[in-house]
């Protein structure tokens, strides 16, 4: 019996990979750094559950303190925090629609959407702090979509498991290295098949502790900087932690200058701690006054498509991540560092998502990424994991 290893199950990816990978009939395992929380374990408790399944207990800075990064950790990852705004840009995403059930069905939108909506006369279910993980489970994030098609075919996840190392003999992956809850004991098994979805920051990490030199590798990371302007309506209560989540989009501006490089308007759903980080210092009374008027609030945050930025990831012994980030002058979401292409020299892995340096070395995840996509990506990734767990079981049965 084969087993095949996908790392970092939490991400979109290597859910989708070990759902199409047991449905035909592999021998999956799923290793993930985070835990598993069923949706009726989600508290809407913010400081809890920003400790429990966000990545370093919420957002984090990078070094010059100018952004700050989300970055979700646990079985479905960032797609149980996200808003899983899905933009439909082409019909061969019909099948990821279907299974995470995406819809406009039972919207209600805010104010501040109703006005976005009316103001560009264009139109882009009912969450509350989803941001948080949704607890009634209508969001399918892939923990509650994909992941529960895999373990439904046999597959095996193992929660609280760090990925060392993929093991790599003669050019070729043939196992894994991994510890259960921070413990010295190193486990070590067997792979046919081996598949890093660490995420876009983490998967760098692993492929070079597993020896790989590749100068792509690391290269080129993107994010999706949202730039978010306040406003304040005098005698209106917008509420903006109620309703659906960001339902309406303007992309009247986006095509500015006609590369595709400029910004797309939405409106947050926020919560208070957003809200309160968001708002720029004006002075103590200011603050305690706008932070007053936080159910009078309305967000329009600027959706941007990242060009030229220049960035540097460390890792840290205590496995935390410092980020130097500088966004281009043309301008969090982020992807790119090992990406996909049709050359070694300008790639990391082949169209097929395996690595060009390393036989049987999968990447799935949104670090595939040609360059950003400058939309909501969960959609981009989707189709893309399907492909490269198509072209698994492809080559496995030629050879
Ligand atoms: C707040 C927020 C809102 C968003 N809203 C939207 C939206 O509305 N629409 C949209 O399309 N996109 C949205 N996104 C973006 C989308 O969720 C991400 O682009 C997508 O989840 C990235 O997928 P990924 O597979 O690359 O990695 P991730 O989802 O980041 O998954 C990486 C996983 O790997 C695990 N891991 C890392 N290292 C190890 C290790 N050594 N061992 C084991 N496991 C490890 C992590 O714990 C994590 O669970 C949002 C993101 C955030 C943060």
């Amino acid at each position: 019996m084969y087993i095949c290893i996908y790392v970092y199950i939490s991400n979109l990816k290597s859910d989708i990979c070990a759902a199409e990978l047991s449905q035909a009939g592999w021998s999956v395992l799923v290793i993930e750094k985070g835990n598993y929380y069923h949706e009726s374990e989600l508290t809407s408790h913010v400081p809890t559950e920003y400790k429990n399944i966000y990545l370093q207990g919420g957002s984090f800075a990078n070094c010059k303190g100018d952004i700050n990064v989300f970055e979700g950790s646990t079985f479905g990852s960032a797609t149980v925090i996200s808003f899983l705004d899905s933009l439909k840009f082409s019909d061969n995403l019909d099948k990821v629609y279907k299974r995470i059930g995406a819809t406009t069905e039972g919207i209600k939108h805010i104010i501040p959407n109703r006005i976005l909506i009316d103001g560009c006369n264009r139109k882009s279910h009912e969450y509350d702090w989803c941001l948080t993980g949704c607890k009634d489970g209508i969001k399918n994030g892939t923990s509650t979509s994909w992941l529960r098609t895999a373990a439904q075919n046999g597959a095996h996840l193992v929660g609280q498991a760090k990925f060392n190392r993929a093991i790599i003999v003669d050019g070729n992956a043939t196992g894994v290295e991994f510890r259960i809850n921070n413990s010295d004991q190193i486990i070590r098994l067997n792979s046919f098949r081996t598949v890093i979805s660490a995420g876009s920051l983490r998967t760098q990490e692993v492929l070079f502790k597993s020896g790989l030199k590749d100068k792509s590798i690391g290269q080129n990371l993107r994010f999706h900087p949202l730039m978010v302007a306040y406003g304040f309506f005098d005698n209106s209560q917008t509420n903006p932690f109620e309703g659906s989540i960001m339902i309406a989009i303007s992309g009247s501006i986006e095509n500015l200058y006609g590369e595709y490089y400029r910004s797309k308007l939405v409106v947050l759903h926020h919560t208070t701690d957003i809200f309160i980080f968001g708002t720029s210092w004006q002075g103590q009374k200011e603050h305690k006054e706008a932070i007053l008027k936080f159910r009078q609030s309305s967000s329009v945050p600027a959706l941007v498509r990242d060009k030229d930025s220049k960035e540097n990831v460390g890792y840290k012994k205590d496995d935390k991540i410092s980020i130097s980030y500088e966004i281009s002058k043309i301008v969090l979401r982020n992807n790119s560092y090992c990406r996909m292409g049709v050359s070694p020299d300008t790639s990391a892995t082949k169209p097929t998502g395996d690595t060009w340096e390393t036989r049987n070395l999968y990447v799935c995840n949104a670090s595939l990424f040609a360059t950003t996509s400058g939309v909501n990506p969960i959609v981009t990734t989707e189709p893309i994991a399907l492909h490269v767990a198509d072209s698994i079981i492809q080559t496995a049965n030629l050879n």
